[in-house]
């Protein structure tokens, strides 16, 4: 049986590992941290990822997972509403078969199926591979050491992986302009299913009360010139800039300021685009994130990480040759993954503008929301045909 080690339990790394037992391969699953990481931000599976949901059997338990958000109500720098709208009058009804889960149910969900199938170990990670012809000679921090046939580097948007085989991280790193920290805090607004986004020029917050929670999801997302390098070795460092960034901010802000320093879930990062010309290398290769990370301001990251997940699992399931196989993978999702990250461009959040004439142009175009038709369907992101599995899934 072919052994393959997949670095990172988060999204892609689980659907891959799904998708690779199914194919007969012998998988393990590595993460770094010593649990899953279940924080974050709600996120959005659509499209194509859709289908690939519905093909690893999930799609009923994520729709039961789905939040219905009830009102979206935007807030100008004082906290005085914008606007109001329901869902479907930003997103349009046509993707009303749009899901939107909590990031740690979604991982919860996947991380579920394949335990029993997979090996799994927490709080380590690879630290050198040496890829040879007939295999790759895997080295991990605990000291352990073994060989796989393949290596899957699905740990995301600044993968240990992606470094190891391709060098550093700075030639495939598109800086979008903005830094974004997401974390939970208590629920002391009488907020219910809906969410609040305040913005003031170059800044945004917002917060998210999902399902019945006690919790909400906030976050915060300021416009940078330059990514904020010297603050990613150190939580702190990030806790201090974020609260240096808002400092002096009108609503709800310092309370939020104050949550987000005790947060324990605190999750911090530049928001970017990972841009490859190639996603492997011998015996190795990238999904997720760590090939392509669109940036969380398409909301597609998660719909292409199960959507590449799927189609390598399908190509190494399909094709014993691995190169041929990756080779595959790649020709098949890398123009969806383009035209996914063609949706932004850098300084073009259009959720969060950087000026007060882009926020300002943002909530004429948001009014307009409240008396125009539905909007139309977002630009295409869902184009993609799934080949069949070549074995049953069940
Ligand atoms: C804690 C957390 C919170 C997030 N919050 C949001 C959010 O609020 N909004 C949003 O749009 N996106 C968020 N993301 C990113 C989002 O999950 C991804 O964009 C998307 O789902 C693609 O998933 P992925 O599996 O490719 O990468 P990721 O979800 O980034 O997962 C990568 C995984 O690899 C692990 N890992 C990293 N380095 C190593 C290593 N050296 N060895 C082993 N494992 C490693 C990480 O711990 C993580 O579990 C978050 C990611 C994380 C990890």
């Amino acid at each position: 049986m072919k052994r393959v080690l997949v670095s990172g339990a988060s999204i892609a790394g689980p659907a891959l590992a799904f998708w690779l037992v199914r194919a007969g391969f012998a998988v393990t699953l590595v993460e770094k941290a010593a649990e899953l990481r279940v924080g974050g931000y709600p996120i959005d599976v659509r499209g194509t990822a859709l289908d690939a949901v519905e093909r690893m059997g999930i799609r009923p338990r994520l729709r039961d997972l789905h939040i219905s958000t009830q009102r979206l109500t935007f807030l100008d720098a004082d906290g005085g509403e914008v606007v109001s709208l329901a869902p479907n009058e930003i997103i349009g009804g046509a993707e009303a078969d749009d899901l939107e889960i909590r990031r740690g149910d979604l991982i919860r969900t996947l991380y579920d199926l394949v335990r029993d199938d997979v090996e799994v170990r927490f709080g380590d990670t690879v630290e050198t591979l040496d890829d040879q012809a007939d295999g790759v000679d895997v080295t991990f921090r605990s000291g352990r050491r073994e060989r796989y046939d393949l290596v899957i580097g699905a740990d995301g948007l600044h993968s240990r992986t992606r470094e190891l085989v391709f060098g550093d991280e700075k030639p495939f790193h598109h800086y979008l302009g903005y830094c974004f920290a997401g974390f939970t805090m208590p629920n002391d607004f009488g907020l219910f299913r809906e969410g609040l986004t305040w913005s003031t020029p170059g800044r945004g917050a917002g917060l998210y009360a999902v399902l019945d929670s006690e919790q909400v999801h906030g976050f915060l997302v300021s416009a940078r010139p330059e990514p904020p390098l010297e603050a990613f070795r150190d939580p702190e460092a990030q806790r201090d800039l974020i609260a240096r960034t808002f400092a002096g901010d009108g609503w709800e802000i310092p309370r939020m300021v104050a949550a987000m320093r005790e947060a324990g879930d605190l999750f911090f990062d530049v928001v970017s685009q990972i841009r490859m010309p190639g996603w492997s290398s011998g015996r190795v290769a990238l999904v997720g994130d760590a090939a392509h990370a669109p940036s969380f301001l398409t909301g597609q990251g998660t719909s292409l990480a199960l959507v590449g997940a799927y189609v390598l699992g399908h190509a190494l399931a399909t094709i014993p040759d691995h190169a041929a196989a990756f080779a595959a993978y790649e020709n098949r999702v890398r123009g969806f993954v383009e035209a996914n990250q063609a949706l932004v461009s850098e300084g073009q959040a259009t959720l969060f503008p950087a000026t007060a004439e882009a926020l300002e142009r943002r909530n004429t175009a948001l009014r307009q929301l409240t008396t125009a038709a539905p909007a139309p369907p977002r630009p295409e992101h869902s184009a993609l045909t799934l080949p069949d599995f070549p074995v049953p899934v069940r």
